[in-house]
């Protein structure tokens, strides 16, 4: 069942300064479609636009960031909302209860001044009326299940490792059990050993609530780890989007073959080769398929066309005229 859906959404930025305007096309016609109780990663290089489609599908648009185009449209139980159209009232009574958010430093949730038991208290007290006894129950028992020690309460976030502090993070955005969570690369920061920890908790919070996780890293291995499916997105478009294993067995457009392509395998000391060249600048796209000028399969047509994102097999989406061979 889709609890997240949007189609041909388009947010740029877009700037003025003496006179010349500028603009970026961060988003530029994604449509996606994703499952209740999944965990749905998004891929691609730094600058690719994810974390700019993160910030949309949360309803999170100030300026210069506009939506030109494209709803963003949930359907949580029997709510159902295009959170675009949302008054910034309705968007505080759904964040956090319905829809969460675990970002990539901790310190941006966790107040440095306050103790970790003072950012729970506000984080729900702004959400639900409950009692002393029936936050001290509600707080320990999910700190209980997710492993974290009680102690942790008392401590201010400078008191805690870096590690530490994102699971306390990953346990506030989830204290109240939401529907959906959206996680901006929350692991980046990390060594290698406290990175698997976090994903595993992450992982685990899945199992037990049965949420949908909507996943933005650059690192292949968290997606193949974690995730049910993966978007590929290079230059402000989803260019490929399967299952993970089919992802991983059978990519099918270049450029996703050069990102699996370049990932280190046990034993194999084989020179990996990445894509050639580097992403374009989203303020001054190519003109067809943004990927030609690094692409080896290069033809008249992609230089002129942009493919559209289409089913090549069961399940498995490419924009890629090569494989998709769209008339
Ligand atoms: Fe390469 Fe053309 Fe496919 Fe783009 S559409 S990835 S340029 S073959």
């Amino acid at each position: 069942m889709t609890i997240l859906k949007t189609e041909n959404l388009k947010a740029y930025y877009i700037t003025e300064i003496f006179g010349i305007k500028r603009t970026v096309k961060a988003v530029d016609g994604v449509s996606i479609d994703i499952n209740n109780n999944e965990i749905f990663g998004i891929a691609g290089e730094s600058g690719c636009g994810k974390s700019t489609l993160i910030k949309t599908l949360l309803g999170i648009v100030k300026p210069p960031l506009t939506v030109l185009d494209g709803d963003v449209n949930y359907s949580i139980g029997d709510k159902k909302f295009n959170i675009l159209s949302l008054s910034p009232r309705e968007l505080k009574n759904i964040r956090w209860e319905y829809i969460s958010y675990i970002p990539q430093s901790s310190m941006s949730v966790l107040n440095p001044v306050r103790r970790i038991r003072d950012s729970f208290k506000s984080f729900i007290n702004a959400h639900k009326k409950i009692e002393k006894k029936e936050f001290k129950n509600l707080v320990e028992e999910h700190l209980n299940a997710l492993g974290l020690p009680i102690e942790v309460l008392n401590a201010y976030p400078h008191q805690l490792s870096g590690g530490m502090r994102q699971r306390v993070t990953i346990a506030l955005a989830t204290i109240l059990k939401p529907k959906v969570i959206f996680a901006d690369e929350p692991s980046t920061a990390l060594d290698v050993v406290v990175q698997r920890g976090v994903i595993q908790l992450l992982k685990d919070i899945q199992k037990e609530q049965k949420n949908t996780i909507i996943l933005v890293t650059h690192d292949m291995a968290i997606h193949a780890n974690i995730c049910d499916r993966i978007a590929i997105m290079y230059a402000g478009k989803i260019i490929e989007e399967a299952k993970t294993e089919e992802i991983f067995k059978n990519p099918l457009h270049p450029y996703t073959k050069y990102l699996i392509g370049s990932l280190p395998k046990i034993g194999d000391k084989s020179y990996r080769v990445s894509a050639p060249g580097s992403p374009p600048p989203l303020s001054n796209l190519p003109p067809g398929c943004s990927f030609h000028p690094r692409c080896p399969y290069v033809t008249e047509r992609c230089r002129k066309e942009i493919p559209s994102l289409v089913e090549a097999r069961d399940g498995h989406k490419v924009a890629c005229f090569l494989v998709s061979k769209e008339v």
